[in-house]
């Protein structure tokens, strides 16, 4: 007997991506701020009411471009969860300054504000928060702590876009809101990202170090008669065929999300029974926030349940992995970073946790035979 495999994720295709990459190539203008680049924005500050959109390379250069944007150098502080991706650590470490990690809430995988409150320093610059699958971290608190101690918020919101927190959009409230169109996202062009601004002053800074340092947008734009070398800088411009690509996948956003939810839900609803009966901890919502089906996962008693769980899933043809390594234990965490308490919320969750497959083509029966395969684990 054959089974049919079971990716857990699979990038999604939209209609129109060859007609758009076969116009940017014919338009020749394949380099950055085109016509796709200018369309993707505005379709990004529809779906975000983020005043400023800039696309960027990746997620990770939208992080960095923020760290530039703050002027951080050594001596500088920057509160990092220990459950996150290493880039939120990395745009710090780039800078030559210093991160510090904080725990985690047991309960939604995001930021502990009050270990945030414990790691703060007069040498604290930034803290980064990530909205883990979509659901916003603990906001107000934050937003708090961000205006006694004079901190500015990035919000890594890679996995967030169109989410909210108490009606307002994920990557909107806090100084810097940072995107991933990596091909994982729920929205993609292979690589890819942006960083969502609501300060006027620092967007305009912002589009320089973005181009070289230059002013060379005014230029386009007809504001100045010739552009020249203004502050420090890099290259953060996707090309033409990233943006027409992502062009394409901004038009079905709607779609896409609506067919993310579809799967959350099923699983959400076919786990419940069990995962009560066996002590297994569902991904859940608290009701001030809207999800964006990122991903969905569930938390198993222990770390030998989850991995027997991946193993037997895997041997169905499932492919059902873990998630983040915690950063503060990890060698480049020991080595770069400082660690105020023990995060040890991170590392419960990230050894009990197992993602389940979630893409919007995943049809009722696939998932009915994921859910199946959970509920049957033996156990
Ligand atoms: C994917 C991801 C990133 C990195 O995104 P890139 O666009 O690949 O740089 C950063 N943070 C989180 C939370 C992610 O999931």
């Amino acid at each position: 007997m054959t089974t049919e495999q079971i990716s857990f994720n699979r990038p999604y295709r939209a209609r129109r991506e060859l007609d758009n990459l076969r116009a940017a190539l014919n338009s020749g203008h394949l380099h950055g701020d085109g016509p796709f680049t200018e369309s993707a924005t505005a379709k990004l500050r529809q779906i975000t009411s983020a005043p400023h959109v800039l696309l960027t390379t990746s997620c990770t250069h939208a992080l960095e471009l923020s760290c530039l944007l703050l002027d951080l150098g050594p001596g500088d502080e920057v509160i990092v969860p220990s459950f996150a991706f290493t880039s939120a650590a990395t745009a710090v470490t780039h800078r030559g300054a210093t991160v510090v990690f904080a725990d985690i809430d047991p309960d939604t995988g995001n930021l502990d504000p009050s270990s945030v409150a414990d790691a703060i320093t007069h040498r604290t610059r930034a803290v980064i928060v990530m909205h883990y699958g979509g659901v916003a971290a603990d906001m107000a608190l934050l937003l708090y702590l961000a205006n006694v101690h004079g901190f500015d918020l990035i919000e890594d919101n890679a996995h967030g876009l169109g989410g909210t927190w108490q009606s307002r959009t994920l990557g909107t409230i806090g100084t810097f809101g940072t995107q991933s169109f990596h091909g994982t996202k729920n929205i993609h062009c292979g690589e890819g990202g942006a960083l969502l601004l609501t300060d006027d002053v620092l967007a305009e800074r912002a589009e320089v170090i973005r181009e070289k340092g230059t002013d060379r947008g005014r230029f386009l734009r007809g504001l100045v008669d010739k552009y020249s070398w203004r502050d420090i800088g890099s290259s953060y411009l996707p090309s033409e065929l990233n943006a027409a690509v992502l062009d394409a996948q901004l038009d079905e956003f709607a779609t896409i999300q609506t067919e993310r939810h579809r799967v959350w839900s099923a699983y959400s609803s076919a786990l419940a029974d069990w995962a009560d009966r066996r002590g297994v901890r569902r991904m859940m919502v608290p009701p001030d926030r809207e999800h964006t089906a990122h991903l969905y996962y569930l938390r198993m008693p222990n770390e030998a349940r989850r991995d027997a769980l991946i193993d037997d899933l895997a041997g169905q043809g499932i492919v059902a992995p873990f998630h983040y390594v915690p950063l503060d234990t990890s060698p480049a965490g020991l080595k770069y970073g400082r660690t105020v308490e023990s995060c040890r919320h991170s590392s419960e969750f990230a050894s009990t946790l197992v993602r389940l497959p979630l893409w919007p083509e995943l049809t009722d029966d696939q998932v009915a035979r994921v859910a199946d395969a959970v509920t049957s684990h033996n156990w």
